[in-house]
């Protein structure tokens, strides 16, 4: 099964990604993260995308197609993929329809993860990550249980992520109604939205996404 995890920065796509991976061995392919990685190796991509993500703007669909395509190539795809934070325009969900094809695999489910503008900056603004392990924390709602300790794989090294200030996320923000918003009547259309309630606890959440895709 292949699904995409849409929603504004913030909403959790990250957060069920991983636990949906954990649960059933899905991929989870966030081009946000692959960006990241790009701009910490210092590669052409990377250089080129590093000004765009930090000031909370969108790398052109082709930079991010190629890099989906390279990634679709790999053969855990084979397992199922979890886009989380890819497609971001509607040339990109039309890219995505043909590499899938391409592939001979199918879209099985857009998840529309919905929450209100209000709760997202707050959300953003205040998360961190294990460096290790990469498991997701925030200041005022998900503190490691000891200070300073990573609860899953004890490390003790702490990411925040550039674009994660009230500032960008405004900018994200933006381009997400802009330029995202329009794929929630792309893949109505196509009768593949699935919307759940992305402003219920993380627990919930994840339950309702189970539901929505069956597993
Ligand atoms: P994310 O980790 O998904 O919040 O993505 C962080 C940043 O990477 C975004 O604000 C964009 O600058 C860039 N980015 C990630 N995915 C895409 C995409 N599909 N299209 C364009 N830019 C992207």
């Amino acid at each position: 099964m292949n699904i995409v995890l849409l929603g504004p920065p913030g909403c959790g796509k990250g957060t069920q990604a991983r636990i949906l991976e954990e649960r059933t061995g899905m991929v989870q392919l966030s081009t946000g993260e692959m960006l990241r990685a790009a701009v910490a190796s210092g590669s052409e991509i990377g250089q080129q995308a590093k000004v765009l993500i930090e000031s909370g703007h969108l790398v052109s669909d082709d930079m991010v197609i190629g890099v989906v395509r390279e990634r679709l190539a790999q053969p855990d795809i084979a397992r199922g993929a979890i886009f989380d934070g890819f497609p971001r325009t509607v040339a990109q969900a039309e890219a995505l329809d043909t590499l899938l094809k391409e592939q001979n695999l199918t879209l099985d489910a857009v998840i529309e993860m919905q929450v209100k503008d209000e709760i997202l900056v707050d959300r953003v603004s205040g998360r961190f990550t294990c460096a290790n392990c990469g498991e997701g924390y925030h200041d005022r709602s998900k503190q490691p249980k000891k200070s300073g300790v990573c609860d899953v794989c004890g490390g003790t090294n702490f990411n925040r992520r550039a674009d994660d200030n009230a500032e960008t996320v405004k900018s994200r923000l933006i381009s997400y109604h802009a330029q995202t918003v329009p794929l929630i009547a792309y893949y109505k259309a196509a009768g593949k939205l699935k919307p759940i309630d992305g402003m219920a606890g993380i627990d919930e959440v994840a339950r309702q996404l189970a539901k929505a895709i069956g597993v």
